[in-house]
C-alpha cells in the first residue's frame, strides 16, 4: 500500500483539507495530498468500526485550527481532543493493564544511584524510585558519592592544541616514574584481606600480599580445585604457572571419550580419576590411547565471594587485574582501573614475533565511562583554564603519570612518543629528591590513570549539546495488538520521570505505522497536536521547534499523551510500517541538535523507505540445507541503513531500538543503524505483554538515566613501537584514527586492536591512552583520559604469566561476532577451537616443562578457555539451529558487550533454587554455582540460570508441590503461567530466590528476562541448551572437547 505510494507530493500553504479526519481509514488514500492537512476531527479509525477519535477522552467540540504560514511541508496540524487521565482500562489490550507489570522489583543498581561521578553535578542524586510501586528493593546510594570532588587546579597554561592530533608514533622508553608511593592501603569490611597480585616475575604462583582467601585472583583458585586444595594450600608449579590436566590410560570398561562423537548421550563420566594439581607428572595416556579427564577436576570458574581491593600499580610496576566478573574496589595509583581498560596481556611483547608465537590476541577493551565500584574514589575533574590540559605537542598525548618531567622539572618527556617539550610557565614545579614533581601526588593528572579535564572551546565546534530524548512508537496493527504500544508508552510515561530535570532535557514522541504522527507539544496549556506526514518515500519533518520541547515545558502533557496513545490506535487495522520512514522523519527533527532516538518497533518494516522482505524463510532453507550461503542473512540486506545511519552520526543521533516482535523483523538489516550510531538494540522475543513489560521499562529506565555522553570521539594512543591496528563496536568512523560516537554510555566498550611497528627494550613501559571527548548529560565538555602503562617482556613465559583470560575471551567472542555474517557458521567454530589451540600449543611448546604428550597442560592464567571456547562454540551466535534474527541480535550485542559480561554471556551462572532455603542467614544473596552440566540437574529440583540476559527458571517433573507454591504460589507445574512473572511469596524461600535475582541485577546492569522452562516441553529444550558441558547435537562434552584439544596439539607438536 503505502509503499507503493507515487512521487513525493506536498500539500500547498495553508491549504485547509475538508476531510475531517485526522487518519483515514482507506490507507490507500493515504499517499495523496487530501490527507495532509486533515484538521483534527473525531477521527475514522481504519476499519470497519470506526471509533470516535480518542475513546479516551472527553471529544468536546474540537477547535479547527489551520496551519497558516507553515512552510511548504509543512504537515497537517490536527489537534487531539481534550486527554484526560485516561487509566489503565484505556489499554489497548482488553484485560491487560498498563501498569503494573506484576513483577514489581527492580534491580537495586538499575535505578538507584549507580556511581555516575564526575558526570554528576555535586549533590544530584541519581534518579531512582522506579515508579511502578509495589515492593521494590532499591537502594539510594549516598549523595556524597554521587559528588563531584573534583579539585580544580586552575592555572594559565600553553594553549594547547584541539583534539584531534597525528597518531603518536614516538619511542616510549620513558621509565615511568613512582606513582603514588606509601599510601596505606584501607580494607574494606569483608573479612578477606586486600589481595592483589603483581605482573612482576616472582615465584609461581602469584602470592598473595594477605592471607590466602579462598577466592582469589590466582590461576588455579579461580576455578574448581581439580585436586581439591584447600583454601590455604600452596601450590608448587614449575617457574612458569600452569596446570597440568592428566589425560590417564582408560581402564578397560571405563567410558572412552572419542572425540568427534555427536548425537551420543552425554555423560558417562562422572566418575574418573583425581588428575594432578600442577605439575606432578603422572603416566598419561600416549598416541592413540583412548583418553580419560575427571569431569569433576576439570577447570570450572568460581565466582570471587568477597570484595578485594586492587591497587593498580604495586612497587612501581602494573598490576595483574582481579578477574572481570569479581567484586572489586580499585585504588588508581598510576593506571587506570581495569574497568575503563583492559588488555589481553598485561606486559607487551617486545616484538611482533613474540605476539604471533603466543597467538594471543593483542587488544584492548576499552569502556571509557564503565560505572566504578560505589566504594571507589570518583574520577577528578581537572580544570586547565582557558588553556586546556597540557598534551605532548608531537602526538597530543594527555599529559599523564607517566610523563617524565626533567631538567628540574622545565621540561618533560612524552611517554607515548618520547617527544621532549617544554614545561608551560605556569605548570612548572622543582622535582623532588625521587625524581618527581613535588606536587606529583596533588595534581590527579599526575598521580591517577583516569582523569577528566575540562574541555575548552578548542574542544567544541558548537556549544554543548542538550540531552534530546526522542521516542518513536510503533502504533501498527500488530504493536496495538500484543500490548507492545500500551507497555512502551506506560514505560515511556515512567521512564521521563527519571529523566534528568532541568532546562536542558529535551524530548519528542512521535507515532508511526504506515505514516508518522508527530505531535505538538508546544501548546501551553492546550492539547498536544498531532501532525502527519503520510510521505513515507521523501521524508520530512514538522518544525523542530514545535516537536521538540523542554521536558519542563511538556512533562504533563506528555505524560498525558503517552496515556492516550494505545486508546487513540486501540482499533488501527494498518498493519504495514514505515520504520525507516519513521526513524528518517524523526531523525530530520532531531537534526538541528542531535539527540538519542528511541524507536520502539514490532513487526519488520514493510513501507516506504527502508521496507525490507522477509528473509527468514530463505534463511531457514538454508540453513537446514546446507551451511553455505546462510551467513549472507546475516549481512544487511542493502546499504540503505547504513547509509541512512552515517547521516545521522554525523549529526549526533544515536539510534536505540527496542524490538518487541512475534515474528522475523530482519534484525540484521536494521541493527545497522544502532550499531553505527553508538545506539543500542533491545529484543523481545516472542513479546509478551505480561512478562515483558517489567524488562522493558527498566532497560527504558537504565538507557536514559545511566551515566552516557553525547557527541564523543575517542582516540586511542599507544606507545611508539604499537599502532592502533582497528576499532570494534558500536560507532561511526570517518578517519582512520578516531571513531565518532553520537552517544556513548556506560555499558559501551569498544575493543581496539593493535600490531607492531618497532620494537621495545626489554625494561621500559608500554603506555595506551585513551581521550573521550564528550558531552555531558548537564552539557559540560569534558575530556576523559585514561593511562594504562605496562611493562615489555621479551619472554614468551611472561605474556603466557599475565595474560588476561576475561579480555581475551572478550576479543575471542568479538571475533567470532565478526565472523558470523562473514563465514559458514562451521567455518566460525573451527576457527574459534583453534584459535584456542593455537595458545595452548605455544604455551605447550614454548614454555611447558612437563615434556609427557600424556599430559595436556594449560598456562594457569588460561586454564578456563577451553571451556569458554567450547561454550562459545555453543552459543546462539554460533549454534546452527538457532533463528536468523536471534543471531542478528547476538551478533550486535556482543560488538558493544562489556568484558565481565563475555563469559557469561556464554557461560552463565547456574543455581540451585530448592537449596536457597536452606542456607544460613548470613549467607551472601548469591548461591554458589552449579557446573554446566546435566548430571547436576535432578528432577525433583528447581534451577535458575542467568547470562546477563536471560534469567532462565527450570522446574523438573518431579518437584514437591510445597515448593512449586512457595516459589510460584500454585502447586503444580501445568499451573504456571507460560508468560510467567516471579513474584514474591511470603515466604523464605521465594524472598530468597528474589533476592538471589534482584542482586544479580545488580551485578549485570541488567534486569534479565525471566523464562520458565519446564522439563517436558520446548523451553525445557531451551534450558539444556545451556548446558553446554554436556556432550549434544551442537558440539564435543567438555571432557572431549578437552581430549579433542589435548590431540589436536599432540598432532601440532610431532
Ligand atoms: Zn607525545
Amino acid at each position: 500500500m503505502a509503499s507503493s505510494s507515487g512521487p513525493p507530493s506536498r500539500p500547498p500553504p495553508g491549504y485547509i483539507p475538508p476531510s475531517s479526519t485526522v487518519r483515514q481509514p482507506n490507507p490507500a488514500t493515504l499517499a495523496g495530498p487530501m490527507q495532509n492537512l486533515q484538521i483534527g476531527q473525531p477521527m475514522a479509525q481504519p476499519g470497519p468500526n470506526p471509533a470516535p477519535y480518542g475513546a479516551f477522552a472527553g471529544q468536546g467540540p474540537i477547535s479547527r485550527f489551520g496551519p497558516p504560514g507553515r512552510p511548504l511541508g509543512s504537515p497537517a496540524i490536527a489537534p487531539i481532543g481534550p486527554i484526560v487521565g485516561n487509566g489503565p482500562s484505556s489499554s489497548a489490550i482488553p484485560g491487560q493493564r498498563f501498569p503494573p507489570p506484576a513483577n514489581s522489583q527492580y534491580p537495586a543498581g538499575r535505578g538507584p544511584a549507580p556511581p555516575f561521578q564526575s558526570q554528576v553535578q555535586p549533590g544530584r542524586s541519581f534518579p531512582g524510585s522506579p515508579p511502578l510501586g509495589a515492593s521494590l528493593s532499591s537502594q539510594t546510594l549516598p549523595p556524597a558519592q554521587n559528588s563531584v570532588p573534583s579539585q580544580p587546579i586552575p592555572r594559565a597554561v600553553a594553549a594547547s592544541p584541539p583534539f584531534a592530533g597525528p597518531p603518536s608514533q614516538y619511542p616510549p622508553g620513558v621509565p615511568p616514574f613512582q606513582g603514588y608511593p606509601g599510601r596505606p592501603l584501607q580494607q574494606p569490611p569483608p573479612a578477606i584481606p586486600p589481595a592483589s597480585y603483581s605482573a612482576t616475575p616472582q615465584p609461581a604462583p602469584q602470592s598473595f600480599s594477605g592471607p590466602p582467601p579462598p577466592p582469589s585472583f590466582t590461576g588455579l583458585s579461580r576455578s574448581q580445585p581439580f585436586a581439591a586444595p584447600g583454601p590455604s594450600q600452596m601450590f608448587s608449579r614449575p617457574p612458569i604457572s600452569s596446570s597440568s590436566y592428566q589425560v590417564p590410560p582408560s581402564m578397560p570398561g571405563v567410558m572412552q571419550a572419542p572425540p568427534r562423537m555427536y548425537g551420543m548421550a552425554a555423560h558417562g563420566q562422572s566418575t574418573g580419576f583425581p588428575t594432578a594439581v600442577g605439575q606432578s607428572p603422572i603416566a598419561a595416556a600416549q598416541g592413540s590411547s583412548p583418553s580419560k579427564i575427571d569431569p569433576n577436576q576439570i577447570p570450572r570458574p568460581v565466582p570471587t565471594l568477597s570484595e578485594t581491593i586492587f591497587e593498580t600499580r604495586l612497587g612501581n610496576q602494573a598490576n595483574l587485574p582481579p578477574p572481570a566478573s569479581s567484586e572489586y574496589v580499585v585504588r588508581d595509583n598510576g593506571n587506570c582501573s581495569p574497568r575503563l581498560m583492559r588488555c589481553t596481556v598485561n606486559q607487551i611483547p617486545c616484538t611482533s614475533d613474540l605476539i604471533s608465537t603466543s597467538s594471543m590476541p593483542l587488544a584492548l577493551l576499552v569502556q571509557p565511562l564503565a560505572l566504578p565500584h560505589p566504594s571507589e574514589e570518583p574520577i577528578q575533574v581537572v580544570d586547565f583554564g582557558e588553556s586546556g590540559p597540557i598534551r605532548c605537542s608531537r602526538c597530543k598525548g594527555y599529559i599523564n603519570p607517566f610523563m617524565k618531567f626533567i631538567d628540574q622539572g622545565k621540561r618533560f618527556i612524552c611517554n607515548l612518543c618520547g617527544f621532549t617539550d617544554e614545561t608551560p610557565r605556569d605548570y612548572f614545579c622543582n622535582l623532588g629528591p625521587d625524581g618527581r614533581r613535588r606536587d606529583a601526588d596533588e595534581r590527579p593528572e599526575l598521580c591517577r590513570g583516569a582523569v577528566e579535564f575540562v574541555a575548552t572551546k578548542e574542544y567544541m565546534v558548537r556549544d554543548p549539546m542538550p540531552p534530546v530524548f526522542f521516542f518513536l512508537i510503533d502504533v501498527s496493527m500488530n504493536a496495538i495488538q500484543t500490548g507492545a504500544t500500551a507497555a512502551v508508552c506506560s514505560a515511556i510515561g515512567q521512564a521521563i520521570a527519571d529523566l534528568p530535570e532541568g532546562p536542558r532535557t529535551m524530548v519528542g514522541l512521535a507515532t508511526f505505522d504506515s505514516t508518522i504522527h508527530f505531535y505538538s507539544l508546544r501548546r501551553g496549556s492546550q492539547q498536544p497536536l498531532m501532525l502527519i506526514v503520510p510521505d513515507i518515500q521523501d521524508v520530512y519533518t514538522p518544525l523542530h521547534s514545535d516537536i521538540i520541547v523542554q521536558l519542563t515545558e511538556c512533562r504533563q502533557h506528555l505524560g498525558q499523551l503517552l496515556e492516550s496513545i494505545p486508546s487513540m490506535f486501540e482499533t488501527n487495522r494498518i498493519s504495514e510500517s514505515a520504520f525507516g520512514a519513521a526513524t528518517k522523519a524523526a531523525f530530520l527533527a532531531l537534526k538541528p541538535t542531535g539527540g538519542k532516538l528511541l524507536v520502539f518497533q514490532s513487526v519488520l518494516p514493510s513501507a516506504g523507505v527502508g521496507s525490507l522482505s522477509a528473509r527468514e524463510a530463505e534463511g531457514r532453507a538454508n540453513v537446514s540445507s546446507s551451511d553455505k550461503e546462510a551467513h549472507k542473512l546475516l549481512q544487511p540486506i542493502d546499504k540503505s541503513y547504513k547509509t541512512m545511519a552515517l547521516e545521522f552520526a554525523e549529526q549526533q543521533v544515536c539510534v536505540d531500538a527496542f524490538i518487541t516482535a512475534q515474528s522475523y523483523v530482519d534484525m540484521a538489516s536494521i541493527s545497522v543503524i544502532s550499531a553505527t550510531t553508538g545506539g543500542q538494540v533491545y529484543y523481545y522475543y516472542p513479546f509478551s505483554a505480561v512478562s515483558d513489560s517489567a524488562k522493558l521499562y527498566n532497560d527504558l529506565r537504565w538507557n536514559v538515566t545511566r551515566p552516557q555522553g553525547f557527541e564523543a570521539v575517542m582516540r586511542v594512543r599507544c606507545g611508539q613501537g604499537l599502532q592502533v591496528q582497528d576499532y570494534h563496536g558500536h560507532f561511526c568512523k570517518r578517519i582512520p584514527t578516531d571513531i565518532d560516537l553520537p552517544a556513548i554510555d556506560c555499558d559501551k566498550t569498544i575493543m581496539v586492536t593493535f600490531k607492531h611497528d618497532d620494537k621495545f627494550q626489554e625494561g621500559t613501559e608500554c603506555a595506551f591512552q585513551c581521550a573521550l571527548l564528550y558531552t555531558t548529560m548537564y552539557g559540560e565538555r569534558r575530556i576523559r583520559v585514561t593511562t594504562l602503562s605496562l611493562p615489555c617482556t621479551s619472554m614468551l613465559s611472561n605474556l603466557f604469566r599475565s595474560a588476561d583470560l576475561d579480555a581475551q575471551f572478550t576479543c575471542m567472542l568479538k571475533q567470532a561476532a565478526m565472523g558470523v555474517p562473514i563465514n559458514s557458521l562451521s567455518q566460525v567454530r573451527d576457527q574459534m577451537t583453534n584459535f584456542c589451540i593455537n595458545i595452548l600449543h605455544s604455551y605447550r611448546k614454548f614454555c611447558a616443562t612437563v615434556s609427557s604428550s600424556g599430559q595436556l597442560i594449560l598456562p594457569e592464567a588460561l586454564k578456563l578457555l577451553p571451556l569458554y571456547t567450547l561454550a562459545l562454540t555453543k552459543s546462539i551466535g554460533l549454534r546452527s539451529d538457532g533463528r536468523l534474527d536471534e543471531r542478528s541480535y547476538w551478533v550486535n550485542r556482543v560488538a558493544s558487550l562489556s568484558v565481565p559480561l563475555a563469559a557469561p554471556l556464554v557461560y552463565p551462572r547456574l543455581f540451585a533454587v530448592h537449596s536457597l532455603g536452606t542456607k544460613d542467614d548470613d549467607e551472601s544473596a548469591i548461591p554458589p554455582t552449579l557446573p554446566l552440566s546435566s548430571e547436576h540437574i535432578t528432577d525433583d529440583g528447581v534451577y535458575l540460570l542467568e547470562n546477563g540476559e536471560d534469567a532462565l527458571i527450570y522446574v523438573g517433573n518431579s518437584v514437591r508441590n510445597e515448593m512449586l507454591e512457595q516459589i510460584f504460589g500454585t502447586p503444580s507445574v501445568d499451573g504456571i503461567s507460560s508468560q510467567f512473572v516471579l513474584q514474591q511469596h511470603d515466604n523464605e524461600l521465594s524472598k530468597r530466590l528474589n533476592d538471589a535475582i534482584n542482586e544479580i541485577r545488580r551485578q549485570r546492569c541488567s534486569f534479565l528476562r525471566l523464562r520458565l522452562c519446564r522439563k517436558s516441553d520446548p523451553s525445557g529444550m531451551l534450558f539444556f541448551s545451556y548446558m553446554v558441558e554436556d556432550k549434544s547435537p551442537s558440539g564435543l562434552s567438555y571432557v572431549e572437547f578437552l581430549v579433542h584439544v589435548h590431540r589436536q596439539i599432540q598432532t601440532k607438536m610431532a
